[in-house]
């Protein structure tokens, strides 16, 4: 029964694109109210016409060629047939015989390759909501607000081997798609077909799993209970599961169809597209850069460690924001102001980074005031965190309160003078090397100075002025 093969991971990832509208319609793809947005087309009236939205085909390239795939010049759609009360035309518009590309890939943090079998472009089913307890008995309802939305279909070769590396093909299949801006982590959603199998035995499919925690944990339990029926020497069933998500199980659902059964055949609604090899080129060329080559730039370029410049290229507006802000500072520190200090209020107040609009100057100004030493990291970090919570700027913070330590070199020598007349016992002490009395020295300057020298600079004049004497 057990080949020695370890597991193997292939996911089918389905992202809704954010477009304006449907995929063969025109209508909106963001409604509050259920069955708003739908018109004959999306709930599939007989004899209505699907009309292909230019705007879905071209970001369904886009991120074919980000995943290096070969984009086929010539694909069509095909209507796959099956009877479900999400789908009222009784078939999907998908792509099976021809995708949009083939053969791409993605490259994991740990450097390894994992192969993109597909992408292509298909429209999502309405949504079933199931109510319970409405009376004494239970309903469910169809809403077709979701029916015609654009999704992208990202098929992966079964080349991971662990969960966590699941997750982190989906961390940076987002980051990508983010830098496309063809998908939105807060409003869009990602769900996966995740398929497991180990030892080379049958593989098991565990259907529409909603988001990357889920599919960690959907893997992590299928992974054990395999080697568990292993372990008892039963077989495992080449069968179709779903997963729970409060439970954190997958159960058994039917048997695994294969795609046969959906008897595929061509959309003849729509007719074949064909792409010139220069159009696809100019694609090709037209897409920005993307988090790998621009984390290996701002090591390049400012002299970032890997793990920082990776930390800032994996959030587009994070990288952004620190190209900004490091034009007019200290490039080391406004990287690890940045990915620490700020991502930390970003976190912890669960704000949505993209939807700051923050003022790099205003980061810059107060990180130089930082590396001059006017203000202290603490004054640093409350700005900060003022400025995301509250939307003070910085600047102004700083300046309200009188927290920059301004004063000039004379102010502060006079105040040094003052606190050693008035602490000989601790000079004395200091002459001796105790290190403490240096502490109590600087703490009386910075009384006598309202905490407005920098303690360091501080520090240096009394040095200076006990060698002298
Ligand atoms: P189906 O048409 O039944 O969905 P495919 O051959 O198209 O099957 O593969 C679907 C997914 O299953 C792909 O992501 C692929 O990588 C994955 N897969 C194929 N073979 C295995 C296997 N032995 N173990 C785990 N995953 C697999
Ligand atoms: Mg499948
Ligand atoms: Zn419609």
């Amino acid at each position: 029964m057990s080949k020695e093969k370890g597991t193997m991971i292939g996911l089918e990832c389905h992202v809704q694109l954010n477009t304006d509208s449907k995929l063969f319609c025109g209508c909106k793809t963001t409604a509050e109210e259920p069955n708003s947005a739908c018109c004959p087309i999306c709930l599939g009236h007989p004899g209505t016409k699907p009309v292909l939205n230019a705007k879905a085909l071209d970001y369904a390239m886009k991120v074919a060629l980000a995943l290096d795939c070969e984009i086929n010049q010539e694909f069509f759609f095909s209507r796959k047939t099956y009877f479900y009360p999400d789908m009222s035309k009784n078939f999907q518009i998908t792509q099976y015989e021809i995708p949009v590309g083939e053969k791409g890939h993605i490259m994991l943090s740990n450097g390894k390759k994992v192969g993109i079998t597909r992408v292509h472009l298909e429209e999502d089913p309405a949504a079933l909501v199931h109510t319970e307890g409405m009376g004494s008995s239970n309903f469910c309802l169809v809403d077709y607000n979701r029916s015609g939305i654009p999704l992208v279909e990202i098929v992966t070769d079964p080349d991971m081997e662990t969960p966590e590396e699941a997750r982190d093909f989906l961390d940076q299949l987002t980051i990508i798609l983010s830098y496309l801006k063809v998908f939105s982590p807060t409003t869009g959603t990602l769900k996966a077909d995740c398929n497991v199998s180990v030892y080379g035995n049958n593989r098991v499919e565990v259907k529409n799993v909603s988001g990357k925690k889920g599919v960690e944990k959907a893997l992590a339990f299928e992974v054990a209970r395999q080697k568990h029926v292993l372990l008892e020497d039963k077989e495992i069933a080449m069968e179709t599961r779903a997963f729970d998500e409060e439970k954190g199980t997958t159960r058994a659902t039917r048997s695994k169809e294969t795609e046969a059964d959906y008897g595929y055949i061509f959309e003849s609604d729509l007719t074949a597209f064909r792409l010139k090899k220069s159009e696809i080129d100019e694609m090709r060329n037209k897409l920005p850069e993307l988090h790998g080559a621009k984390s290996k730039r701002f090591t390049e370029a400012f002299g970032l460690d890997e793990y920082t410049s990776k930390v800032l290229a994996g959030n587009f507006a994070l990288g952004n924001l620190f190209e900004q802000v490091a034009k007019d500072t200290d490039a080391n520190l406004a990287a690890n102001f940045l990915t620490r200090e700020l991502m930390a209020v970003v976190n912890r107040s669960e704000l949505d980074i993209d939807s700051l609009e923050l003022d790099s100057k205003e980061i810059s100004s107060m990180l130089s005031l930082r590396s001059s030493g006017k203000i202290t990291e603490k004054v640093a970090k409350d700005a900060i965190i003022v400025y995301l919570t509250k939307g003070v700027k910085p600047t102004k913070f700083i300046d309200g309160q009188g927290l920059a330590m301004d004063l000039n070199k004379g102010e502060i020598e006079k105040a040094v003078e003052k606190a050693m007349a008035e602490n000989k016992a601790a000079v004395a002490d200091l002459k001796r090397g105790k290190q403490k009395s240096l502490n109590f020295i600087v703490g009386q300057v910075m009384r006598l100075t309202r905490a407005k020298a920098n303690p360091k600079e501080v520090q240096n004049i009394i040095l200076k002025r006990i060698k002298g004497e």
